[in-house]
């Protein structure tokens, strides 16, 4: 019996335990342990609420931990309740999938006041992530700006305009609906550093924003008109010509004095953020010519703005005793195997954010975990040879630490308690959104 951990149960953790288990010829038991008493990552804490085919996945995920030969071990953290040096003495392998925690920072002036922050926390706090409960108790601005051009920023966008009431039938926690309903945003402004046809976003993220009740779009046609550079990704790349398009409609359209609004100015990057105590405005320049985001210099306005949200990118954190790329945020690999000091290491392996960077759909993590898994097909007999505790081990460890965890059936008794939650709101589910809560709902392992 191969013994793998898996750190991290989003999507990219819990395909590598399918791709471990699921043709039957590799016999592998598979623990995939989470910081949170929770599985699915991203799934459950990044994607939308209102994003419910993706979030539909979950039924996917759910019939791998279903599987006799995976469990769950949820609530424990490596690195706190157990050691990395603990971890490869009680497995075979390793895989570390624990995603980009954190977002990374614009590094202007002003990033610190009040009123500035991250959309990681934001998405946090609107997906129920009991990191982020009570993160966001009012949202007063009525000026927001967004700093970036990918899905994060579309979707921060999207849930700042949308009608709260259209999110009442989704798993989004009471308390931040109820901010939501009570928001005095007016006005969003996306700055997207480069043009139309450099955009990260995907096109049905993108037209969502055109189709939200009460929200009117403003582009300006002038941004549309594409330099040599752009005119030629368009003719290349279907995605992009497609963002255009829609872009194109947009900007046609007459103005209609809805109640929010939604302004999207390309080449533009803001260089401070203004304000005595919280932001008051944000201070762009243009970044044309060129398609590059270097910036001319030249100060084209302040747009007021009481919120500003980066939507920039994301980062891993470093685990202890796990190498790290600290410029580029992720651990190292090669063909899915760690390299320590440079070279590949058997016996730890890393598949999603974490290792290939913080890019890419839900999918891409599928081809990740396959590359991870075939390195440790591969290895497997070599890993074999040294001896390692068949059995409970790490339960062991943990109970002699006094560490709880939650196992299926613990997970099992919050997923029912929240579909139960539901029922009053016409939900599937309502997300419990404490850690006190979660634990109390989970039924303790048996
Ligand atoms: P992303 O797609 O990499 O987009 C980051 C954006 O930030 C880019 O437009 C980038 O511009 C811009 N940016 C970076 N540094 C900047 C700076 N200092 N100033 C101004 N702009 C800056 O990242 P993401 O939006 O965080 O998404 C991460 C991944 O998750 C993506 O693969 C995304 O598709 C996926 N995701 C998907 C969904 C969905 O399918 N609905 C939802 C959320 C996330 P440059 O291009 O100029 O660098």
């Amino acid at each position: 019996m191969l013994r793998v951990a898996v750190v991290g149960a989003g999507p990219a953790g819990i395909y590598a335990a399918d791709e471990l288990t699921a043709t039957g010829d590799l016999a592998a038991a598979v623990d995939v342990i989470d910081r949170l008493p929770t599985p699915f990552g991203l799934l459950r804490y990044g994607v939308a609420p209102d994003h419910l085919k993706m979030k539909s996945l979950v039924t996917t995920l759910q019939r791998v931990l279903d599987r006799p030969q995976v469990h769950f071990v949820g609530g424990v953290q490596v690195g706190r309740d157990v050691t990395v040096p603990e971890l490869r003495s009680a497995y075979d392998a390793v895989i570390y999938s624990f995603g980009a925690a954190v977002d990374r920072q614009l590094a202007i002036p002003g990033e610190q006041l009040a009123g500035s922050a991250s959309s990681t926390s934001f998405v946090a706090w609107y997906s129920g992530h009991p990191d982020y409960a009570g993160a966001w108790t009012r949202l007063d601005a009525s000026s927001v700006v967004v700093v970036g051009a990918g899905n994060v920023a579309v979707d921060v966008t999207r849930v700042l305009l949308k009608p709260a009431d259209d999110l009442r039938t989704t798993d989004i926690p009471p308390a931040a609906l109820a901010v939501l309903a009570a928001s005095a945003v007016r006005d969003v402004h996306v700055l997207v550093r480069r043009g139309p046809a450099q955009a990260k976003w995907t096109t049905k993220e993108l037209r969502e924003l055109g189709d939200l009740a009460g929200v009117e779009v403003l582009v300006d046609p002038a941004d549309l008109v594409l330099d040599a550079a752009s005119a030629a990704t368009v003719a290349a790349e279907p995605l992009v010509a497609r963002n255009v398009e829609v872009l194109r409609g947009w900007s046609h359209r007459p103005v209609t004095g809805a109640p929010r609004r939604l302004h999207l100015h390309f080449w533009t990057r803001p260089v401070e953020l203004v304000g005595v105590t919280g932001v008051e405005a944000v201070r762009v320049t243009s970044t044309r010519p060129g398609a590059t985001a270097a910036g001319n210099g030249a100060l084209v306005s302040e747009l007021p703005a009481q919120l500003v949200l980066r939507a920039v990118g994301y980062l891993g954190v470093p685990v202890p005793d796990v190498p790290f790329d600290e410029e580029h945020g992720t651990i190292p690999t090669d063909a899915g195997r760690i390299r320590r000091d440079g070279v590949p290491s058997p016996g730890e392996y890393a598949c999603g954010w974490i290792g290939r960077g913080p890019v890419g759909v839900l999918g891409t993590n599928k081809h990740d975990a396959r590359t991870a898994v075939a390195a440790v097909r591969a290895d497997a007999p070599g890993l074999q040879a040294r001896p390692v505790p068949q059995g409970a081990a790490l339960r062991e460890l943990l109970a002699t630490r006094g560490v709880p965890f939650v196992d299926l059936d613990g997970w099992a008794a919050i997923d029912a308690a929240e579909v139960a939650l539901g029922v009053g709101r016409d939900s599937a589910r309502i997300k419990i959104d404490t850690l006190p809560g979660l634990w109390a709902a989970a039924v303790p392992p048996r």
